[in-house]
């Protein structure tokens, strides 16, 4: 072996400090190039990125193209060892075509890489190229599918490098992985802060219990062993790194270290934990599988590197107090320790396992089963509680009250139960925080466990003792503990009535929380075990089809039977089985704040609109050709809302068959086939409400495939349309233009359809006077005005009960739906009494369950809650606080082109520049993929995709939108 560096022997690295002066003096004396520099951070070597002299045009780094970045190394390091180096990143290169490896930049003299005679002596000075891009540097957030793309581009480099060999690939630096319990063991005597040093041994010591025994049969190889957020690039404009640089602690180590050393780099950032990694783990096993062993030492090689960058870190900041690079790592690399030891190791590794051989996990429930008797004996009858998601015990919002499940189990003791049991490892929602930014602990670890009568304990082998309300018994490598006991408890017996706790835990083994995400709950009962077996009481597993691994077998069953164009929302939909309120829970016991459903006005599963619909079933559901109450009832309340001449009401099911009934009508009553409707709308999509449509969101072909009848005029959105700002004002009278045109032409329209209030583009307000004009000059050649209030009607502008009254006109014919059943299938359609007569002379009506009973009794009990909750003037509140919360942060962001809208029904319009207003579609639908993250159920709509679509139910608080405006905040802060 040549002869290479050795940590050991020369702890202490400071960098090179060369002046700038000097660097460009030897550039231009060795290499032949005049050059300006810019310096860069470097933990050993000192970097610069180098321009051409002259060829620097503006201030900014990514207006121009540097010739490279020249590397000064330290001196410690040998010519053989920067040789390899260099010689790796080609190996690479060679290897694998697709990946972006930097080279050495070649100059009018040849390469630029030699030896230069410094004022710090023999310093070995090369220009790698500069790959453009950006690296993943900072804590922001990483999408998952670039946590997988960074395990996948460390597999890569790890398969290029798999036969790679050199003389200097022995030395011994201090990242190499397995020197980390000798480079710990030599830094931490060092440490000043006696509680940073208690951290790194708790740490490390459980790391090394778990990867020494393994350690001699790990497999080695070369490797880059580098591969992290600061050394992977994503292409301009691109979303996922492709790009590797600096390959400057290759060497030979550990095979595993390569994947450790990119997951510890993830730890980090925004939102990340050691269940998020898995996803780059995953990646690199799909490439490169992992055996067992590496497995097994996995984990804690992250939490070794952990260690090691926080030990090293501290270490190089107090040597060198300029390196301004040591020093901001320094709270990073703390993060990483703590995220990777916020866990016990072999529960990350359990995490690991199931999810890499899922089927093949390691010490799973079944494996470890309960040997002997069960340690108490319960009597029966017994009760299994549910109190998950769909359990009626969490009906009207139970949920939120966390003793709703001692009064379930207090009944069912009444109704005569001897036993109620709470089972381990399901998901329970009773108790389940509303509004978190991850998903909550909400999986118990144990049996919950209430009981009718005392309990004697039986004596059992093994030790037994009570403290503090719990009593532990231990015997072998069984420890079960069931706390909640009275104080003073003896070990003899359980109260009765009293909520008990029993865990079951590996002697010595880590101890799980109550509770425990979901993402870890299987992990933790690989480990521990499952307690129920120690009550005599059945296991209880999941078998409400979705699969252990976490594969959603319903979401299957959805995309086999269902047509793939009735889509759903998001690649991977949370399962979500009931909403209360503003708030959406699902199966998980995760609970979403639901900031998109105006179907929802009145708020989730409201108990007024279940009673009356429970009401209504009990009595009658029928088709609407009977004579019943609640119809008269409800179509007189609706024309109560509107002006005195919108006296006559049409039933039907849907927005879709609202405004398609709605163009019928215009059609029969003035004898006219032609109709103007604005552009970039959706109307439905029947085929008369589909006609009028022209969203190319909803369809990328609408304007080219218009049937003839079907007249279009400009969207008159005042923010990106082709009229702006004050020039809006001329929408209407191009508008008013085209409908003379048409007549003139002999077409004289039927009607004009559009939106009062352009809620399609993310509530835009149509500029003022606009439909004053328009309707106006269809009404002057004998046409209709067609209101369409589907989604901007009933309330939700605030300020407005109807979007027409924002504009103070009066429609001939308004559509409406979706809010007004709170999600049951009602529309209707409003009309004069002449308009609606005329109908007859053309056409046959009648829609079954239009105006069912049911239908009615909700569509009046929504009625009632808007009306007499002051829901309309909650949404004017509430509305304008979270829309001056949103303009806020539009001062902050500048993705931010605009925030629309009035009321609940607002617009968060995100454009990539504020003149061009270049629309930032990719940015928006990742926006909403993060918000999902955080808790939020959140939609883009307009046609270019690029606006938050804020319509939440009508019912909600303005904690709830705080929260919102938060979230948000945080996600243009950190990333998406
Ligand atoms: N009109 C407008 C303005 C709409 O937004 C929609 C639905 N998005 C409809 C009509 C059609 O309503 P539905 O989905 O109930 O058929």
């Amino acid at each position: 072996m040549p002869d290479v560096f050795d940590y050991f022997a020369q702890v202490e690295l400071p960098t090179p400090t060369l002046g700038d002066e000097e660097v460009r003096r030897l550039f231009q004396e060795v290499f032949g190039v005049a050059v300006e520099l810019e310096q860069l951070g470097s933990q050993q070597d000192q970097n610069f990125r180098v321009f051409v002299a002259g060829e620097r045009a503006g201030e900014r780094a990514d207006e121009n193209t540097p010739l490279g970045v020249l590397k000064l190394s330290n001196p410690v390091f040998s010519e053989a060892e920067i040789d390899m180096q260099d010689e790796a990143a080609a190996a690479v290169a060679a290897h694998d075509g697709a990946l972006r490896i930097p080279r050495i930049v070649v100059g009018p003299r040849g390469p630029l890489s030699a030896w230069w005679q410094s004022s710090e002596g023999r310093i070995h000075a090369r220009v790698i190229e500069n790959i453009a891009g950006k690296t993943l540097t900072g804590s922001g957030y990483l999408a998952p599918a670039v946590v997988a793309r960074m395990g996948e581009l460390s597999a890569r480099v790890s398969l290029a490098l798999a036969d790679y060999a050199h003389p200097a690939s022995g030395r011994i630096l201090q990242w190499n992985l397995e020197h980390a319990a000798r480079v710990i063991e030599t830094l931490l005597p060092t440490e000043p802060d006696a509680a940073v040093r208690a951290i790194v041994e708790r740490a490390v010591r459980a790391a090394l219990a778990q990867l020494e025994p393994v350690a001699a049969a790990l497999p080695r190889q070369v490797g880059h062993f580098d591969i992290t957020d600061d050394n992977i690039l994503t292409p301009p404009g691109g979303r996922l790194p492709d790009a590797v640089i600096d390959f400057g602690d290759v060497c030979v180590s550990w095979r595993v270290g390569e994947i450790a050393v990119t997951v510890s780099s993830i730890l980090h950032h925004d939102g990340a934990d050691a269940f998020s990694a898995l996803a780059a783990i995953r990646a690199f096993d799909m490439l490169r599988p992992l055996d067992d062993q590496e497995i097994t030492a996995l984990w804690p090689l992250v939490v070794l590197r952990g260690a090691v960058l926080v030990l090293s870190g501290r270490a190089q900041v107090r040597l060198d107090e300029e390196n301004t690079y040591a020093s901001t790592a320094l709270d990073r690399e703390f993060r990483i320790l703590d995220v990777a030891a916020s866990l016990p190791v072999e529960v990350v590794t359990a995490g690991i396992r199931r999810a890499l051989r899922p089927g093949h996990g390691g010490p799973r429930a079944a494996q470890r089963s309960w040997n002997g008797a069960a340690l108490i004996e319960l009597p029966r009858p017994r009760v299994v509680l549910d109190a998950g998601t769909e359990s009626a015990l969490n009906d009207e919002g139970a949920w939120l009250r966390p003793d709703a499940l001692d009064e379930a189990a207090h009944a069912e003791l009444d109704a005569g139960a001897a036993v109620v049991v709470l089972p381990p490892w399901r998901a329970v929602l009773t108790g389940a925080p509303a509004r978190t930014l991850s998903a909550p602990a909400t999986v118990p670890t144990g049996v919950t466990l209430w009981l009718a009568e005392p309990v004697a304990l039986p004596r059992r082998d093994g030790s037994v003792s009570t403290s503090d309300g719990t009593l532990t018994w231990t015997s072998g490598d069984e420890t079960v503990t069931i706390s909640g006991l009275p104080e003073g408890s003896t070990p003899d017996g359980l109260p009765a009535r009293t909520r008990l706790f029993v865990q079951r835990f590996r002697t010595g083994g880590p101890i799980a929380p109550a509770f425990v995400p979901v993402s870890q709950a299987g992990a933790w009962r690989d480990i521990c075990g499952d307690p129920a077996a120690a009550l005599g009481l059945d296991s209880h597993t999941d078998t409400d089809g979705d699969g252990e691994d976490g594969t959603d077998g319903i979401l299957a069953t959805r995309h086999r039977v269902l047509a793939e164009v009735q889509e759903h929302y998001y690649a991977a939909p949370p399962r979500i089985e009931r909403g209360w309120r503003e708030y959406l829970a699902d199966v998980d016991g995760r609970v979403y704040l639901d900031m998109v459903n105006n179907v929802a006005s009145v708020g989730h599963a409201h108990p007024h609109v279940v009673e009356a619909a429970t009401r209504q079933l009990h009595l009658l559901n029928t088709n609407s050709r009977f004579h019943y109450r609640i119809i008269a009832e409800y179509a007189q309340r609706l024309t109560e809302t509107l002006p005195d001449e919108l006296d006559t009401v049409f039933f039907v099911n849907s927005g879709s068959e609202a405004t398609d009934l709605a163009i019928r009508l215009a059609m029969a009553s003035t004898g006219r086939r032609d109709v103007v409707a604005m552009r970039e709308a959706y109307h439905g999509w029947t085929f008369a409400s589909d006609a009028v449509s022209t969203s190319i969101a909803d369809n990328p072909n609408a304007l080219q495939t218009r049937p003839d009848w079907v007249h279009t005029v400009a969207a008159a959105n005042s923010y990106r349309g082709e009229h702006r700002g004050a020039d809006a004002a001329r929408y209407a009278p191009e508008a008013v233009a085209v409908i003379d045109a048409l007549a003139a032409d002999g077409h004289a329209p039927a009607a004009i359809i559009c939106e009062t209030y352009f809620g399609n583009a993310g509530g835009v307000a149509l500029p003022d006077g606009y439909l004053d004009q328009v309707y106006a000059a269809v009404r002057r050649h004998g046409g209709l005005a067609i209101a369409d209030e589907v989604q901007v009607g009933f309330g939700r502008l605030g300020e407005w009960f109807w979007g027409f009254q924002q504009q103070g006109v009066v429609p001939d014919v308004v559509a409406v739906a979706k809010s007004i059943g709170a999600g049951q299938p009602v529309g209707a359609v409003i009309t004069r009494r002449d308009i609606a007569d005329r109908y007859r002379t053309q056409g046959y009506f009648f829609s079954s369950t239009g105006g069912s009973p049911v239908s009615a009794a909700i569509g009046l009990a929504v009625l009632d809650l808007i009306q007499q909750n002051g829901l309309q003037e909650n949404a004017r509140v509430v509305g304008a606080h979270l829309k001056h919360r949103l303009e806020t942060l539009g001062e902050r962001h500048p993705l931010i082109g605009h925030v629309h809208g009035a009321g609940l029904y607002l617009g968060v319009e995100f454009v990539r520049d504020r003149v061009t207003l270049e629309p930032a579609s990719a940015e928006t639908a990742a926006i909403c993929e993060r918000l999902l993250e955080l808790g939020i159920i959140m939609q883009p709509t307009g046609d270019h995709q690029n606006v938050l679509k804020i319509k939440p139910p009508l019912v909600i608080t303005r904690e709830s939108v705080d929260y919102f405006a938060d979230a948000l905040d945080r996600v243009l802060s950190t990333g998406w």
